[in-house]
């Protein structure tokens, strides 16, 4: 069998935009991955004729033009996905609520009817976003890297009230950060503000559920001559004086196998893949700056299913316990011993069938909960479904009475589904000196021929991992075309 241009370790949705970019340009491309599914974080699971998306819901990038439409525009099947365009978010803080929209356009009459005293403030800052959000549209680096030299030093919360000196802006600016990215007002400008950018014209529902993009992306990758490899992990990138010359990988039950290639491109932790290189290959500065990272959090998740005489008022609520961002530091992350009876953590709440009926059977319902954890801050899985339910019941009065079944996603649970160090969901920890450091981190691994994509760079969610995935793959098609 002809050996492979490209080896992509990992099918999640990084590592399948990328084979599938790579596909596109007449390279033969094997995906490896260690579970028996594609996707990753944006796979699914089917329980009793529901579909859950594992994680990923709200996915920017699907207007025309943008990074995704583009993509599925370049392999000719934009209309194999239907979206569905997502209705604002309803904000809880503490007592109060306020919807706010993922568009920026609408965030920004929002703000502005809200807040008319701040109306060219919130102008200015939306203007930034405005602008910030064309460049990440284009791909255009060098404009995304001038946003990065104005932001990158800056926490999110520094920058927004040095222009709107209000805490309610800053709430509702800050309103995404904590359930998409991990990050509170605390967390990086950049990465706060690209994630604000990301959702430019709103966020959408992949109809059916996150699992059929990634499941086109590999059916497009095979109809080019590409192959999944399933059930079968990477254990080492083979080397030779610096040169990618193939990888080391097992299937289950089975011996360990060599593929040839001279060009690999890892989806997966960074820090697995600096263990799977001999260490002689690697530039001493990479394991430097590596040991300087930590790890992002991971979360709990409840998948729940509703009988059809419940009916979810709206899809998607954040829960937030005051509007003061700059102090959601402890309730960013659920702790057992500090989260107990009306001290709430930060709380994403999403009913996606209030928008798609086709996941649930019989007109039924079902509910996502999603809390950010790290390892080692919850209790056993049985004493935390209870805790988890009652926070819901706080959040959605009366919808405990209408659960026909429930399923908990741990760090553990995210851990060994995906081998993510700490099972962390979004990558690094996103401070400014981290931002700065995951920055330099990719140029550095110094081995020919290894590139890097994924939630464990300078971008993450699905939007990120279509950006990285143009990114690099213009750079392998660049040194194939330089070869021939
Ligand atoms: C609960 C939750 C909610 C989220 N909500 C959103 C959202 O609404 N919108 C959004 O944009 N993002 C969201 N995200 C984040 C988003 O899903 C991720 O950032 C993104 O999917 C990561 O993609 P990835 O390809 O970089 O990594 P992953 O999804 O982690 O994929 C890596 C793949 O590599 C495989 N692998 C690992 N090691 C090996 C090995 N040695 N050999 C072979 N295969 C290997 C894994 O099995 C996995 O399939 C959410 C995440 C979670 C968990």
């Amino acid at each position: 069998m002809k050996e492979p241009d490209i080896v992509i370790i990992g099918a999640g949705i990084a590592g399948l935009a990328t084979g599938a970019q790579l596909a596109s340009e007449g390279l033969c491309v094997w995906i490896i991955e260690q579970s028996a599914n594609v996707g990753g974080y944006a796979g699914g699971f089917e329980r009793n004729g529901y579909h859950f998306d594992i994680g990923a819901h709200h996915i920017g990038g699907f207007k025309s033009g943008d990074v995704i439409d583009r993509l599925l525009c370049k392999l000719k099947v934009r209309e194999k996905i239907e979206v569905i365009y997502s209705d604002p978010i309803q904000g809880i803080y503490g007592a109060e609520k306020i919807n706010i929209p993922f568009s920026l356009n609408k965030l920004q009459e929002v703000l502005i009817d809200n807040f008319p005293k701040y109306t060219i403030n919130i102008k200015k800052i939306m203007d930034d976003l405005k602008s910030f959000s064309t460049a990440l549209v284009q791909n255009d680096q060098h404009r995304i890297a001038s946003f990065f030299r104005m932001w990158s030093g800056k926490t999110f919360a520094e920058y927004v009230l040095s222009i709107i000196p209000n805490k309610k802006v800053l709430g509702i600016l800050s309103a995404l950060g904590p359930g998409y990215g991990g990050i509170s007002a605390n967390g990086s400008a950049f990465t706060l503000a690209s994630l604000l950018a990301s959702y430019n014209e709103g966020a959408y529902y992949v109809k059916g559920g996150t699992y059929k993009l990634s499941k086109l992306l590999m059916e497009e990758i095979e109809k080019r001559g590409g192959r999944l490899l399933n059930n079968t992990k990477v254990e080492q990138i083979l080397t030779e004086g610096s040169q990618v010359v193939g990888v080391k990988v097992k299937k289950i039950n089975a011996e360990f196998e060599t593929i040839k290639t001279k060009t690999v491109v890892s989806a997966i932790s960074i820090k697995q893949t600096y263990n799977m290189l001999n260490p002689n290959d690697v530039n001493s500065r990479f394991g430097q700056r590596l040991k300087q990272l930590d790890i992002g959090p991971s979360a709990l998740r409840l998948y729940v299913t509703l009988s059809s005489n419940y009916h979810p008022e709206v899809s998607d609520i954040s829960y937030f316990p005051s509007w003061d961002a700059e102090n959601w530091d402890n309730d960013l992350c659920y702790r057992s011993n500090l989260h107990q009876g009306k001290a709430l953590p930060i709380t994403l709440t999403c009913f996606p069938t209030k928008v798609d009926s086709t996941l649930a059977p019989d007109n039924g319902h079902m509910m996502l909960m999603t809390i950010l954890t790290r390892e080692g801050f919850y209790r056993d899985d049985r004493t935390e479904i209870n805790r988890l339910l009652e926070i819901a019941e706080f959040i959605t009065p009366g919808m405990n009475s209408y659960i026909t079944d429930i399923e908990l996603a741990t760090p553990n649970t995210f851990k060994k589904y995906t081998l993510n160090d700490e099972g962390s969901v979004f990558g690094w920890e996103r401070t400014p000196i981290q931002s700065l450091r995951t920055n330099a981190l990719k140029a550095s691994i110094g081995v020919n021929r290894l590139f890097i994509t994924g939630q464990w760079g300078p971008n993450f969610g699905v939007y990120g991992g279509f950006l990285e995935a143009e990114t690099v793959s213009e750079k392998i098609v660049n040194e194939f075309e330089g070869v021939k």
